[in-house]
């Protein structure tokens, strides 16, 4: 067998991947757990890579977690394992980081991975939406923010420019008092498995009125399913809700999420497990 000869970089910081974007066409690689997947090749061959690599994941740059202005700044390199060990990270965001792969992926899996792969069963996304997360890349030409919801576009899918590198994940603060989170993942088994769904949501009441809510769907569609439009419905209602609305936010998200059959799950399967974790959260009381 001929072996295929790869380039690869390991540049020595973030200034000089900028500039090796800038000026070569490369694949990024950061823990490498989609890509070595995505790009195998067969036993004892190179994987299949057209186009050089450049690895990112050393760069303590990128692995910076802090707070600004009520915004918590996530380096895109930072590990599940980094990130389930810090204390800012929020303590749901640690619950979803539990119910990822198993210990060995989450050493080398980042969430700049998880964002970029962009599939609609990647577990940090749908709690990413609900923080309304913005994604910061740059490239030799200077920096752009783009919320998750454009910087998704599909199934593996991104709004990336082939120069560009995603340098943080910036979460707008939620305050953890007062406020009921949760995240769900209904998978094979409790541990190392894909997703079959995915279901995050949060309430803040006060005085028996709702004054903040949202809700976030994964693979039940091509992206996360977050409906703005569904959760003003909600806002300044009773807390608890009355059986009709309940019954009306249910019946909304059932003619907007359109999962699909694949070697997971079945698209009914997706959409009726869905819609009892909606209606559970509606249900609660906390
Ligand atoms: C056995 C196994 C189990 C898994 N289980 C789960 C699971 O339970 N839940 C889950 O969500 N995922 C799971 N995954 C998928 C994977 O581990 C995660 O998606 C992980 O977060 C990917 O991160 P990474 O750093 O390894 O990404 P990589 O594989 O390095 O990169 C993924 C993609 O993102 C691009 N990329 C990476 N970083 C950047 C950046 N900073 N800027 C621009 N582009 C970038 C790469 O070019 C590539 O296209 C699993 C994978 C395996 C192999």
């Amino acid at each position: 067998m001929v072996m295929k000869s790869i380039t690869s970089y390991r540049p020595m910081s973030l200034d000089e991947v900028i500039s090796r974007l800038s000026k070569e066409d490369c694949f990024i690689i950061a823990g490498g757990t989609d890509a070595m997947v995505q790009r195998k090749s067969p036993r004892g061959a190179a994987a299949n890579f057209d186009k050089p690599i450049v690895f990112i994941d050393h760069l303590q740059e990128l692995k910076q977690m802090y707070t600004i202005d009520q915004n918590l700044h996530i380096g895109a390199c930072c590990t599940y394992k980094e990130m389930s060990e810090h204390p800012l990270i929020p303590r749901i965001v640690k619950k979803a980081i539990k119910e990822i792969a198993a210990p060995a992926i989450r050493n080398r899996g980042t969430i700049g991975g998880n964002i970029c792969n962009a599939s609609p069963a990647g577990d940090t996304l749908p709690l990413l939406y609900i923080y309304n997360a913005k994604i910061r890349l740059r490239s030799a030409k200077g920096e752009r923010i783009v919320e998750i919801r454009d910087f998704i576009q599909g199934p593996r899918k991104v709004f990336r420019l082939q120069d560009e590198l995603v340098t943080e994940i910036i979460l707008p603060v939620i305050p953890e008092n007062r406020i009921h989170f949760v995240f769900e993942k209904v998978a094979n088994r409790r541990a190392d498995a894909i997703a079959k769904l995915s279901f995050a949501a949060c309430m803040r009441h006060d005085e028996g009125k709702i004054l903040d809510v949202r809700f976030a769907f994964g693979a039940v569609g091509p992206t996360v399913l977050r409906s703005t439009e569904i959760e003003h419905k909600l806002t300044g209602q009773a807390f608890p809700l009355h059986d009709k609305l309940r019954n009306e936010i249910v019946a909304d998200f059932e003619t907007i999420l359109k999962p699909i059959d694949d070697q997971r799950s079945t698209a009914k399967y997706r959409k009726t497990v869905a819609l009892r974790l909606l209606r559970h959260f509606l249900e609660s009381t906390i």
